[in-house]
């Protein structure tokens, strides 16, 4: 691909989204992000030119809601130079209170709108990539069956009325009925554009620009910063799960459009496990000053147990090429950024 490929990137200033702006810029692109409102795009610009990025390659265009039919259709009608779209929107939260209009609709109708404003106003574009998740993969919760094991073939059961159950059913029910939403239209409708999926595990990983905000924190990253709120004596709360570094998930975005061999996959981006107690053990080695503010927990349940029979993506990083950033080096990054000046 060119490097003066147009690259479109839905949800510009999300987590994922911000460093997958950088990373293109970087390898020269031209970029155009989609943010919700014209101060979130400026901020964003503002930030790229802090870090001598030179915004003469990028634009911000506004989309308040994915989820709005046409939502992306002016944008597509307005820059027909595009030929890469990133969709990465998709609401990341768990505190609702309607699981239907906050996070199942814009998820579903957010790739629905995508695809279709590809289809009538972009027919130059050639690549498509969605942000989905291993959420979209597993089963969880009151789902989970004893000695189960994912790979890229395998599918999250839920059906739509058990989405309905909880915020973090509704949010599993989001990104895999996203997910089927945008296969199915490519099988049913033969596009011109290739599509690759992008299945990430919990993303952990520094913020593309310095926090100003630590209470605005996107949800995967309060992992970390909640744990560096505990006081001496609180005892570490329980919480494991597979992870990926956050610049190991942007470069899969760029990969999955510039490779052959990536289109019409699913990429799970997973790099290991995680468990509180091992984040803990990390950050108190690795920075000093913490060692005594931090809770000790119970040191030995920070071993990490080998989950390589639940989870299979070797089929995956033989596409991507690159070796995945370990957890040490993720959390390190992570608390060097989120206390900074106070370590
Ligand atoms: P994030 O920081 O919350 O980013 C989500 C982005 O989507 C934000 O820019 C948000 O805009 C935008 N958005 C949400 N709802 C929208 C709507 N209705 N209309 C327009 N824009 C909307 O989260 P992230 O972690 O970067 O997540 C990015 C993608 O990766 C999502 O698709 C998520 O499901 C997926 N993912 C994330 C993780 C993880 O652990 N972080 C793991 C697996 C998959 P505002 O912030 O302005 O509201």
């Amino acid at each position: 691909m060119s490097s003066l490929t147009t690259v479109f990137v839905s949800g510009g200033t999300g987590f994922i989204a911000q460093h997958i702006v950088k990373q293109l810029l970087k390898r020269h692109y031209r970029v155009i992000a989609s943010v919700r409102s014209r101060a979130k795009g400026e901020k964003l610009r503002d930030n790229l030119q802090s870090e001598n990025f030179s915004t003469t390659n990028f634009l911000f265009e506004i989309v308040p809601d994915i989820g709005i039919k046409g939502a992306f259709d002016d944008v597509l009608k307005a820059n027909s130079d595009i030929s890469v779209f990133l969709h990465t929107a998709s609401p990341v939260t768990f505190d609702v209170t309607d699981i239907k209009k906050d996070l199942l609709d814009p998820a579903i109708e957010g790739t629905r709108n995508a695809l279709e404003a590809i289809s009538k106003y972009g027919p130059q574009i050639k690549r498509v990539v969605i942000t989905s998740s291993i959420a979209a993969i597993q089963t969880f919760g009151r789902f989970a069956k004893e000695g189960e094991s994912f790979d890229e073939n395998s599918w999250n059961p839920i059906s739509y009325e058990e989405s309905l159950e909880s915020p973090m059913y509704g949010y599993a029910g989001s990104k895999t009925f996203a997910e089927k939403t945008a296969w199915e239209y490519v099988s049913k409708n033969k596009p011109n554009f290739t599509l690759s999926v992008i299945n990430p595990a919990m993303v952990f990983g520094p913020q593309a620009f310095p926090i100003t905000n630590k209470a605005a924190l996107n949800h995967s990253s309060q992992a970390i910063s909640k744990l560096l709120e505990l006081k001496p004596n609180d005892p570490v709360p329980e919480g494991k799960g597979a992870f990926v570094d956050v610049r190991d998930v942007a470069h899969a975005h760029i990969v999955a459009f510039e490779r052959d061999d990536a289109q019409g996959k699913r990429l799970i981006l997973l790099t290991g496990p995680y468990n509180n107690q091992a984040i803990v053990n990390i950050t108190r080695e690795d920075f000093p000053t913490l060692d005594l503010i931090l809770p000790r927990g119970d040191p030995e349940k920070g071993e990490l147990h080998d989950i390589s029979k639940r989870w299979n993506n070797e089929a995956t990083k033989k596409i991507l090429g690159f070796e995945f950033i370990g957890l040490e080096k993720s959390v390190h990054d992570s608390v060097q950024q989120i206390l900074g000046d106070s370590l």
